[in-house]
């Protein structure tokens, strides 16, 4: 529970980052739109753990297919043009939680929006692009002073924080 509430909070403060964050060098693979036929999702009973980044999280759905495990994650509301970055590394996370509980990595993840799904490639370069995220939101994690990254209004409107925050707009 410890962990699913870390988890859930350093999702938080991706959501928080992503507005201003730059893609990283390697860039994010942008998504392709794929047809999927949820009738072969399976539904996750536990959340998946990774005790090295203490990294826990459980996606929506798995699928088995052709020998590989894919996560999938799904969101509700607006479909976008491609998947946001918080979305990405959300769904990065779940494809390195897969690798590590079935010693199988998957050679990409699905988001399922609304109105259409990404296919988005489980790259070296998102993991590293991942690891670095993790490694920074664990620096930051326990300082008592991280400014606000953003000028959203829409954003802060609209944030679980909102309550508590001193920097809301
Ligand atoms: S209310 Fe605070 S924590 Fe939430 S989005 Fe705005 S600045 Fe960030």
């Amino acid at each position: 529970m410890f962990y699913l509430a870390l988890f859930l909070f350093l999702l938080a403060l991706v959501f928080f980052w992503q507005s201003n964050r730059q893609r990283k060098d390697a860039g994010l693979p942008g998504g392709r739109v794929i047809y999927t036929d949820t009738r072969g999702w399976g539904k996750v009973e536990k959340p998946l753990f990774y005790p090295a980044l203490e990294l826990t999280g459980k996606p929506d759905y798995l699928i088995q297919q052709n020998g590989q495990i894919i996560p999938v994650e799904v969101k509700s509301g607006h479909t976008p043009d491609a998947p946001y970055d918080s979305h990405i590394y959300q769904l990065a996370a779940y494809c390195l939680l897969v690798e590590k509980t079935y010693r199988k990595r998957p050679s990409y993840g699905i988001i399922h929006y609304e109105n259409r799904d990404f296919a988005v490639e489980y790259t070296h370069e998102l993991e590293e692009s991942l690891l670095d995220l993790l490694a920074d939101m664990k620096r930051d994690e326990h300082k008592n002073d991280v400014p606000r990254s953003h000028e959203q209004a829409a954003r802060c409107a609209k944030c679980g924080f909102r309550k508590v925050c001193d920097q809301r707009l």
